[in-house]
């Protein structure tokens, strides 16, 4: 029981202790769970064993501060329709067609990643087509932002929903011009038929998920906060599945911000709790809908179609909310993309702070896409925080342009909030984005410039804020960046080697090949492992 913990030793690795970027050691030594030394070889204490990173350059781990891995795990089990799958509604219908051609009737088909601006005819498939290629199954295709789902009418069967229905207090069902359904279903009313649709089964999406976690750590993640536990299948077949996975010990420092008013979690006698491993402290919330489905609350209305967006709930219950979960000492969560929405929520702060003041609360707005006139400095006065995804950038950049005209120029801010002193935090909202951190930092830095124009190049990043934006920020939403984030003595051994320099101007960040994955001490991901040598005693 009183073994000294199993120490490695790292040589010839070029070591950065942190964002800064420059190189300051060669060796880095970690004991248990926590690194022991960084320095020069000549001076590094002796280790149990010796790994030679042959030149690979070593950082700190990374962490995303808002991915959705139960979503990209249940995803893994479905039909993937995303643009890179399917690439024309013909495609996507072929698809369908020869799943539906597989599958006992009346099983549920279902698709996911669908994305009309990836597609040449940039539209959905009609009912009427879906209808053709899926007559038995009840089908849904859910679009990748997740707040908007296609059905087939064998599905509006199976729902109940027929072409009386009127639309819930946020969403919509879709109509064609003569009045009938025509299968789409928006924000609330997407919520209610994911809800009514039978669960996947749960082992099976536990497995996923560990898989999942595994390709995390392979893409140099060391940490990540689930965005928000309830949003694919509800809260508690989500909650439940992630219990399964608890006894794992999975390697992966995981947060989790659950989808529940802070009445809910008293009611499931939850409380914010605070853990290296398993953190559940967070509480999130929906201010507004998307850019992509026009639904987020903006002031000015959007440039292609109009309309102003809409609040996903009573503003005034949403605030309470808010400040509800702030006296219970919840870190709060909340989705807001319109300028409006994201103003409401930084009042909801500001009245959160007057009841009690908490200067070290690190509320966060996910996304801050639509950045309202004067905002920044009422963030930084509430200490709030802006947790944004540049990948958006590239995903979003021709809806974002088509919404917002010549004004798409000014969202997703990034240098601006830095300039404002507010942190600034990246994020995948994979599957949304792009899983990879290092598809996010390229676009911090290019601003989506492979699609097109770069949208806004004065918010454009310098590469060390882009790195530290997901080297130190998720530490920091995560109120982790005291222990972890930096490769020094007494530090976490959380690290990565990767294959080249992220901080030379020359290397393009996509590029980046991640060798090696530690995590407490633990290597969870290693391709240079066949020349680990388990040396003990031969330090040299
Ligand atoms: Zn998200």
């Amino acid at each position: 029981m009183t073994d000294r913990p199993h120490s490695t030793r790292f040589i010839n690795g070029r070591i950065y202790r942190d964002a800064g970027g420059r190189i300051l050691a060669d060796t880095l030594v970690t004991q248990g769970d926590a690194i022991h030394f960084v320095g020069s070889r000549n001076e590094a204490p002796a280790a149990e064993t010796t790994v030679d990173l042959r030149g690979a350059v070593v950082m700190p781990g990374l962490t995303d501060a808002h991915i959705h891995l139960f979503g990209l795990a249940t995803e893994r089990l479905q039909v993937a329709l995303d643009p890179a799958s399917v690439k024309s509604v013909a495609a996507l219908l072929d698809c369908v067609s020869s799943t539906a051609q597989r599958s006992p009737q009346g099983r549920w088909i279902r698709g996911v990643g669908f994305d009309e601006n990836g597609l040449p005819e940039h539209r959905y498939p009609t009912r009427e087509e879906l209808d053709a290629t899926a007559p038995d199954q009840p089908l849904v295709i859910r679009r990748f932002c997740g707040h908007t789902a296609i059905v087939n009418s064998a599905a509006l069967r199976v729902l109940g929903i027929d072409e009386e229905v009127s639309d819930p207090v946020g969403g919509s069902f879709g109509r064609d011009p003569a009045g009938r359904l025509n299968g789409i279903v928006k924000e609330s009313a997407a919520d209610a038929v994911f809800r009514k649709m039978p669960q996947v089964d749960r082992a099976l999406v536990a497995n996923s998920l560990r898989s999942t976690i595994a390709d995390a750590m392979r893409l140099g993640l060391t940490a990540a906060v689930e965005a928000a536990v309830g949003f694919t299948s509800g809260f508690d077949e989500e909650h439940a599945t992630w219990e399964l996975l608890r006894s794992d010990r999975s390697r992966l420092r995981l947060g989790f911000m659950y989808r529940l008013d802070p009445r809910e979690a008293l009611a499931r006698k939850l409380a914010p709790h605070r853990s290296p491993d398993w953190q559940t402290n967070s509480l999130k919330f929906f201010a507004d809908g998307i850019v992509g489905a026009r639904t987020a609350a903006v002031t000015t209305a959007f440039h292609d179609v109009g309309g102003n967006g809409f609040f996903m709930r009573d503003e005034e219950e949403l605030e309470h909310a808010i400040v509800e979960a702030h006296l219970g000492g919840w870190q709060v969560a909340v989705h807001a993309v319109g300028d409006r929405a994201i103003s409401r929520v930084i009042g909801a702060f500001e009245r959160a702070q007057k009841v009690k003041p908490w200067s070290d609360a690190r509320h966060r707005i996910e996304h801050y896409t639509c950045p309202p006139m004067g905002g920044l400095p009422r963030m930084k006065q509430v200490g709030a925080i802006v947790v944004s995804q540049p990948s958006f950038l590239s995903v979003m950049h021709r809806t974002t342009v088509e919404a917002f005209g010549p004004e798409a120029e000014s969202k997703y801010p990034a240098r601006s909030v830095l300039d404002a002193r507010v942190p600034y935090v990246s994020s995948s909202d994979a599957p949304t984005g792009e899983f990879s951190p290092w598809v996010g930092m390229a676009n911090a830095l290019d601003r989506g410039a492979d699609k097109g124009k770069p949208l806004g190049s004065s918010e454009a990043l310098s590469r060390r804020q882009a790195v530290r934006s997901y080297m130190h920020g998720g530490a920091y939403a995560m109120r982790q960046e005291t222990w972890r984030g930096v490769l020094e003595p007494g530090m976490a051994a959380d690290l990565i080697a990767v294959d080249r320099d992220a901080f030379d101007a020359s290397v393009d960040l996509k590029s980046v090949m991640v060798l090696m994955t530690m995590v407490r001490g633990a290597i969870e991901h290693d391709v240079i492992g066949s020349q680990a040598s388990a040396a003990a005693g031969s330090m040299h």
